[in-house]
């Protein structure tokens, strides 16, 4: 049996009490309560999709309204289950009337999202649609034209896989998009089985430097 390194869970906790309270952006002011995320503190594959809605809100717990049912469904058809694996969003509070998250938003919330990978350490990061897939691969392309397509990064000193996918919200009235998404997390398990490539000491990393922000470093903003 592998051991599970129990300071992580602890430490994961741990930022999630301090968090709890944050008020780094304006969107602490309409929200019930901060998401931070959930599931195995320890998982190989780690998803992020885009913001709290309504129920993720009232809740606390991400994808938990009809999104969240398709994403569980997607995981039981390769096997898995929501507790394996951990899921966050790219900001964790609500944005008033489920609008799309701002620039600064998305710049307050990252550097929670960056602590919670170098803790989480996965193997695989599934990103859920364009906000997430664009913050974390640091480049513009939309989610129609990566989606599917594993791309090595170093994230936090370590590599991990990026993974786009499309959201599950986009796919449940769509069934061509579901069919692709389908067709993409049916891959998951493969990529997961596969090993990473050593990091390379030229490779520019991404990591929270000083003031700045990766997103910053990228010029994202
Ligand atoms: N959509 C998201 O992107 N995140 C959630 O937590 C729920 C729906």
């Amino acid at each position: 049996m592998s051991a599970v390194p129990v300071e992580h869970v602890d430490e994961l906790q741990a930022y999630a009490d301090a968090v709890a309270g944050c008020t780094r952006c304006r969107l602490a002011q309409g929200r019930t309560q901060v998401v931070f995320g959930a599931g195995n503190a320890h998982a190989e594959l780690m998803f992020v999709g885009e913001a709290p809605g309504f129920h993720e809100d009232k809740l606390g717990l991400p994808f938990v309204g009809q999104a969240g049912k398709l994403l569980e469904k997607l995981l039981a058809g390769i096997g898995m289950t929501r507790a394996e694996v951990y899921i966050t969003n790219t900001v964790m509070c609500r944005p008033p009337g489920n609008r799309d998250p701002q620039p600064d938003e998305l710049e307050a919330c990252e550097p929670h999202l960056f602590r919670k990978i170098e803790l989480i350490e996965p193997k695989i990061i599934a990103t859920l649609g364009n906000f997430a897939t664009k913050l974390l691969s640091g480049r513009p392309l939309g989610i129609t034209k990566v989606h599917g397509q594993e791309q090595e990064t170093t994230l936090g000193g370590r590599k991990v896989m990026l993974y786009p996918l499309y959201h599950p919200a986009a796919a449940l009235y769509t069934p061509a998009m579901l069919k692709i998404l389908e067709s993409d997390f049916a891959r998951l398990p493969e990529l997961l089985g596969r090993s990473l490539a050593p990091i390379a000491a030229a490779e520019p990393e991404l990591t929270l430097v000083g003031s700045r922000t990766p997103a910053e470093q990228l010029g994202l903003f």
